[in-house]
């Protein structure tokens, strides 16, 4: 079987959203059984933005690791892991780093971006920068390499990230006339796209989903909480009657009730358009459908958090699979750079 390794980090509270869910997790899903699968919580690139407050860490990684169980990942088929826990990553982005020039790592789109938000964030100054930000593709060619994966599930906007560990692995296969590395292929999931968030920018447009905006529905939200999201959402602002016409195309409602109820929307988006429908009717039954949606998973987290030993026992099970790996990996690394 070919191997895949993936991962998402343990930002903010920990807790992952729907788009999350939508890009990665289901297709995460749909493909166990298919790989060797190492799914891991990469607690060490958490620290790019949140070096200075590690107090809660631990507990925002579980968090992750029980989102990925509760939204269906198999513990059986599937390694998930704490970063952290494997520290041969570690070793294994020193060594990388010593053959990847700077200027590949300034090269990388997101770092630039990553880097404008950084200082934002904490008031304009270069300090802010940490040599792990612009560091981060070589961790993250550790991680893929470390397991001498054959696919890596990515998103378009981490394509470039790809793309760098390939050419890490070509430079060490060169470098020391060895082929360890297989170079990593990109597994574009065709079927997900960028699920929107509930708000709009300042133009009035539809942006995606993601914590940083705050415009997010929670795989751990209550029937309440996603109420509540769905009451302040942005629908098509020139509907202020039931009787004005909607733009569903343009309304995160819409949108969602299209996700969720893929063979029933049409109505809905047609009445929402002609005026016999308002946007507080389309808003809850948008409640109903996304908590229906969410059910099987509320009854997955529930029954993985009344068990937290079982859930450290499932961790660590992870990582001395992953570890086997890693170390063996390690191993022909070592011998072959004649450490040993
Ligand atoms: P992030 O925490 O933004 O790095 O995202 C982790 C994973 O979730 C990546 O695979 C992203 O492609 C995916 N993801 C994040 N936000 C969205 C979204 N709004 N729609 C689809 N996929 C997303």
């Amino acid at each position: 079987m070919k191997r895949l390794l993936s991962g998402m980090q343990p930002t903010g509270s920990g807790r992952l959203h729907l788009g999350n869910y939508e890009g990665a997790l289901k297709p995460w899903i749909a493909l166990q059984g298919k790989y060797e699968m190492y799914c891991f919580i990469a607690d060490w690139h958490a620290l790019t933005t949140m070096a200075g407050s590690t107090d809660s860490i631990a507990d925002q990684s579980r968090e992750v690791a029980l989102d990925y169980l509760s939204a269906g990942l198999d513990p059986s088929q599937v390694a998930i892991f704490r970063q952290s826990a494997v520290p041969q990553h570690a070793e294994l982005a020193v060594l990388l780093g010593m053959l990847t020039p700077v200027s590949w790592l300034e090269r990388v789109p997101t770092y630039k971006e990553k880097r404008e938000h950084v200082e934002r964030q904490e008031g304009g100054s270069d300090a802010s920068v940490s040599f792990g930000l612009l560091g981060y593709p070589v961790l993250q060619a550790a991680d893929i390499l470390l397991y001498r994966a054959h696919v890596v599930p990515v998103g378009k906007d981490q394509a470039a990230h790809l793309e760098l560990t390939r050419e890490i692995a070509r430079r060490f296969n060169h470098l020391y006339a060895t082929d360890v590395f297989p170079e990593p292929q990109a597994l574009i999931q065709e079927m997900t796209g960028t699920l929107p968030g509930l708000d709009a920018d300042s133009e009035g447009k539809l942006r995606k989903m993601s914590k940083s905006y705050g415009n997010c529905i929670y795989m751990t939200d209550s029937e309440d909480d996603v109420a509540a999201r769905l009451k302040g959402a942005f629908t098509t602002p020139t509907k202020m009657r039931k009787t004005d016409p909607g733009i569903p195309e343009g309304c995160s409602v819409c949108l969602l009730r299209k996700l969720y109820d893929a063979d029933n929307y049409t109505t809905q988006w047609d009445e929402c358009r002609s005026g016999e429908r308002g946007c507080v009717q389309s808003k809850r039954e948008t409640t109903e459908i996304v908590n229906a949606m969410l059910e099987p998973i509320r009854e997955r987290r529930k029954l993985y958090s009344s068990d937290p030993a079982e859930l450290d026992r499932l961790l660590k099970d992870g990582a001395e699979r992953a570890s086997a790996m890693a170390e063996a990996t390690m191993q022909i690394v070592r011998e072959t750079m004649k450490f040993l």
